[in-house]
């Protein structure tokens, strides 16, 4: 196992993560430059909290990616990537905060599911898919899109741009469709940007 302090800009709060499983000088590089960057933007809303976290990210080479109750990001070592640990790094910047930052944006882009029951009972019937409000959605939807992976989402695009818009554009999302070039300029790029500055303003040694 090893340790990786991060602390969290504009404050004297830090987050300890504990990395384990797989751990190989490659993919524990990936992973701490991938916090890091992780922190360097989001750092404001994390420290907004006023709580030091103990997280444990478990690397396997089997199993999914996610992020699990207990502070624990269970990741799979085969093909991953900064995309994908920062998902599961939003994940649990939302969780800390009571999922509450996903509903935020969900509520300010007025997107939801219209049937949430039907949705569940006939998963690959558009019709009851997420619908996303104030569009693009970061990446294209699917029939497991919902608030907390439209926000995961949201913050992996804001931090990684240029990837979310070739993903976009791969899944048929272009965000050219709704007159965007950058996430940056789109509902949810600003939304994020706006929960950062925010959270800057209320730090006090920010
Ligand atoms: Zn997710």
């Amino acid at each position: 196992m090893t340790v990786h302090l991060v602390r969290l800009g504009g404050s004297i709060l830090r987050h300890e993560f504990r990395i384990e499983g797989m751990v190989q000088p490659s993919l524990e590089a990936l992973v701490t430059r991938t916090i890091d960057r992780f922190y360097a933007v989001t750092g404001p809303l994390a420290a907004s909290l006023g709580v030091e976290k103990v997280y444990t990210v478990h690397l396997e080479q089997k199993g999914g990616n996610n992020y699990a109750p207990g502070n624990r990001l269970n990741l799979n070592t085969l093909n991953l990537t900064e995309w994908t640990i920062t998902h599961e790094l939003a994940h649990a910047l939302d969780a800390a905060h009571g999922w509450r930052l996903s509903q935020q944006m969900r509520a300010h882009t007025g997107s939801g599911f219209l049937f949430k029951a039907l949705h569940y009972a006939r998963p690959a019937w558009k019709v009851f898919w997420y619908r996303v409000g104030s569009p693009p959605p970061p990446c294209g939807v699917d029939k497991n899109f919902n608030s907390l992976e439209d926000f995961a989402e949201t913050v992996t695009a804001y931090i990684f741009p240029a990837e979310a818009h070739r993903r976009a554009e791969q899944r048929g999302y272009a965000y050219e469709k709704w007159g965007y070039t950058h996430f940056h300029e789109t509902p949810r790029g600003q939304f994020f940007a706006n929960l950062l500055n925010r959270e800057a303003i209320k730090t006090p040694s920010g």
